[in-house]
């Protein structure tokens, strides 16, 4: 008896080293509704969710120069992107958006079109579900290069380019390769998301997400 006890203790002493240690955020669990949305530096991710009535209040179209078509995004950030476009194509870069603003129905629709396409374990790989994107924040875009497909951008002469000179703008490369367990998101070499500039500068330097930014301060 005595000996089954010690067993259970071992036991258990195990799965509280294991759930000690397999503290990695589950994504889509234990959701917090986002009380800054307005803020440039508000956390959205699988864990970290916008209602489905937020609407950025200072949208502005993004310049056809630098985008693919009507785009839009908080004015503090379309201002930046159009500086970071312009001087980019100075040195014979072309950056253009290609995705920026989507309201909640959209980002709904589209992630219903990948579950109904492609199946619901891609679209949760692929997309985020409505309230989780950050492009309803206004301040995420997606970019193309010189190749014209964004899906491809990392194979663009523009990429390196981008990825160590949009801080300077007040960007960061929003979800890094190998930091997918932290972003929750995979890898994606055209996604860039506005902190502005001091904030920017210090995850670029620190190579951080903006989730390990906040856990840092
Ligand atoms: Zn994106």
């Amino acid at each position: 008896m005595e000996k089954n006890l010690k067993k259970a203790y071992y036991v258990i002493i195990g799965i509280l080293i294991l759930l000690f240690f397999n503290k990695e955020e589950e994504f889509y669990k234990n959701i917090k509704i986002i009380e800054n949305p307005d803020d440039i530096l508000v956390l959205v991710n699988k864990n970290n969710q916008l209602l489905s009535s937020y609407i950025p209040n200072n949208l502005e179209s993004i310049s056809l120069k630098y985008a693919n078509k009507d785009k839009y995004l908080k004015k503090e950030a379309k201002m930046a992107f159009e500086k970071l476009s312009e001087d980019a194509s100075k040195l014979g870069y072309r950056i253009v958006a290609v995705s920026a603003y989507r309201d909640y129905n959209y980002q709904n629709q589209l992630f219903n079109y990948y579950v109904k396409e492609k199946g619901l374990e891609y679209a949760l790989e692929c997309s985020a579900k409505p309230g989780h994107s950050e492009h309803q924040t206004g301040l995420s875009l997606d970019v193309e290069g010189s190749n014209k497909d964004y899906d491809s951008f990392e194979n663009s002469k523009e990429f390196d380019w981008m990825k160590n000179n949009s801080y300077k703008y007040g960007f960061i490369l929003r979800y890094p390769k190998g930091k997918e367990h932290i972003t929750g998101f995979k890898y994606e070499p055209w996604h860039y998301r506005y902190v502005g500039k001091d904030i920017a500068k210090y995850i670029y330097e620190n190579n951080l997400t903006l989730e390990e930014y906040f856990k840092k301060i």
